[in-house]
This record gives C-alpha cells, structure tokens and sequence, in this order.
C-alpha cells in the first residue's frame, strides 16, 4: 500500500492488460498500405459494426481521428461549430485552424449538450459575411464537462436541424462507450445521428495505441487519404490493432465499475469541507472545485502527489479525478482519507 501510487489524472494512464499484450504478440501483421494487414481490417470492421456505420479507420490517436473526420468533411476557408469547451477546439493543438484550414464558431452551454434553439440562433445569423458553415460537431462523454453523458433526444433533434440546414455532423466519441453504458444503449444507437464518429480506444478500454473513425464508405475512402496526407498511413499496425480488438470486446464491460467507483469518490469528496464536486458524477470523470479559502490546484496536486495519490489540473481551483480499471474499491478509500486529512490541515 505505501509506494502504491493512485494515478487518477486520466483514463489514459492505462497498462495494457496482459491479454491485450498476448495479443500484441500473436498478431497475424501485414503491411496495412497494401491493406494486408488482417488484424488492422478486423479491428476495423469490428469497429465499424459496432458503431453502426459501413466502415472505419484505425488512426494513430483520438487528435489525429478528429482530425481526419474534419478535413475529410470540409474544405479549408469553412466554419466548424463547436460547444465552446470541446475537446477539438481546447485540447488539439489549434490542428482544426493550423491544417483543416477551419474557424471555429463556438457555442457555450453548462453542460456540453448545444441545444436545438442555439443552433438554429447560431444558423439563423448566417450571411455572406461570415465563413460557410460546414460541419457541426459534438462530444460524448463531454469531457470538460466532467464526463456528462448528452441527453440522446436533444442530440437527435440538434443533428436532424444540422443536416436539415446542410451541415455535416461529426461525433467526438472518445468516451462513447461510457456514454453508452451509463445509458444502457448500444454505441450505434448514440453514433447514428451522426455521419462520423471517432472512438478512443486508448482511453478507459486500455488500448496503449489508437482510436477509430467510423462513418460511411465513400467518407471513410476520403479519410484514408488524408490520413496519409498527415503522415498517420501505418504498416504492420495490426500489433497496435491486437490490442484494440481487445479493448473492444474485454473492456467496455468493465466501465460501469468505474463509474460506480467514480460516484463513490464524488460523494465522499463532497463531504469533505472545503471542496465540492461540480456537477453530477455520471460516468468516470469527477471534477472538484476547492472552495477552501486559500487553496489553489497547484497546491492540492502536490500535497497528494507527496502522499501518492495524482491528480489532473482543471483550473486555478479546480482539479479532475478520473477512474479507471486499474482503480479499485480501496484506493478511492484511500484517495478519501489522505483527502480528508490533506483539507483539515489546511483548515
Ligand atoms: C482524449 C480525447 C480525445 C483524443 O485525444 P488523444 O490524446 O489524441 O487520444 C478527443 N476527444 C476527447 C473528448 C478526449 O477526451
């Protein structure tokens, strides 16, 4: 228990499983250009299938699938619009301006979801002066949004105006499958409303490498290229894709325990004076402002560093705690009582 470190940055910080690393090492390979490569093709399919769409692309990472997904959709000089916290818009380097050649139009919401009426707002402003908008994009689990699952209705209403008015829609799904679980509906029923949708896999389904991009034929086709075109085009990717396949099939499964262990964590930590969950926990991700005096996150990322427990930055006084399979029942105890401790001294 003492040098055991509590790493609750990120999903992301995930040891493969010692069946993924199996697989890894029992991978039928091929040169994937060719398309040879039999366990990038199954990965693909599968992913495909799961999602509901005609095919997908394995890509290098969640950055590089959204990325692919709006050069594939658009054309440099358009506009994208984007929840003004979107992952695409805070978290990717600029790539959306930088290589797709896109302005963002941002749109604010409290909890991830652009609702109807702002969209047809947003629309309704449209004239010669602006850019064209081409793409609408939105993101499931909303990850700056503490992991809130998008209410499925509005989502569909939201992507029927889109299309209705001639956009293309593009689904951020880096965490669909915890999406999907805590709504107890199958990934394709989340993804359908949209033309793409890119799935992590290298999130809380363990994957060391990789994400899809799933949407029709003919896009997919396009995406391959542009995905060259970025220097993403992979040769015996099926060792990465092993891993994949398994994240797919093994772990989704396990992420309704990350989420029950993330809710856990939520309402202890709300009990603990000086700080208090933002919002409702529904999946893996728990975001906690400190409303102590004067505490800032730099500070509270250190104290639990020293006593090994690690924790992300959100803002000035705001950290994230995220869940994974590596966390368990006793941790997020553990995580509770240094907490405690941690507050009463700086009380
Ligand atoms: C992690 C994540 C991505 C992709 O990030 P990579 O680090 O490139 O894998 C995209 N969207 C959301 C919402 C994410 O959380």
């Amino acid at each position: 228990m003492e040098n055991h470190v509590i790493d609750l940055r990120s999903d992301t910080v995930t040891q493969p499983t010692p069946a993924m690393r199996e697989a890894m090492a029992m991978a039928e390979v091929g040169d994937d250009a060719y398309r040879e490569d039999p366990t990038v093709q199954l990965l693909e399919q599968t992913a495909a299938s799961l999602l509901g769409k005609e095919s997908a692309l394995f890509v290098s990472s969640g950055t590089m699938g959204n990325l692919v997904a709006l050069m594939s959709h658009t054309h440099p000089g358009q506009e994208v619009i984007l929840e003004a916290n979107a992952h695409i818009y805070y978290y990717e380097a600029g790539g959306l301006a930088r290589l797709a050649g896109l302005t963002p139009r941002l749109i604010d919401t409290p909890d991830g979801m652009i609702r109807l009426e702002q969209l047809q707002a947003a629309l309704r402003l449209l004239n010669l002066q602006f850019a064209p908008a081409a793409l609408f994009c939105l993101e499931n689990t909303h990850n700056r949004a503490g992991g809130l699952v998008l209410p499925q209705e509005e989502v569909e209403k939201v992507t029927a105006y889109a299309k209705e008015m001639g956009l293309k829609t593009h689904l951020d799904g880096a965490r669909l499958m915890n999406a999907a679980v805590y709504q107890n509906l199958a990934p394709e029923r989340l993804a359908e409303p949209f033309d793409s949708v890119m799935l992590c896999l290298s999130k809380g389904l363990a994957a060391p490498v990789g994400s899809v991009l799933a949407g029709p034929a003919d896009f997919i086709e396009k995406a391959r290229l542009v995905r060259r075109i970025l220097g993403g085009g992979m040769r015996q990717a099926g060792v990465l894709a092993a891993a994949g396949l398994t994240a797919l099939t093994e772990m989704p499964k396990k992420l309704a325990e990350d989420h029950r262990r993330a809710r856990k964590l939520g309402e202890g930590i709300n009990k603990i004076p000086g700080l208090r969950v933002r919002g409702e926990v529904q999946t893996n991700i728990v975001i906690v402002d400190i409303t102590a005096g004067d505490l800032d996150s730099h500070r509270l990322v250190e104290k639990w560093r020293q006593v090994g427990v690690l924790a992300g930055l959100v803002e000035s006084r705001a950290v994230r705690l995220v869940t994974h399979y590596e966390i368990t029942d006793a941790d997020i105890e553990q995580v509770l009582e240094v907490t405690e401790e941690i507050m009463h001294q700086a009380r």
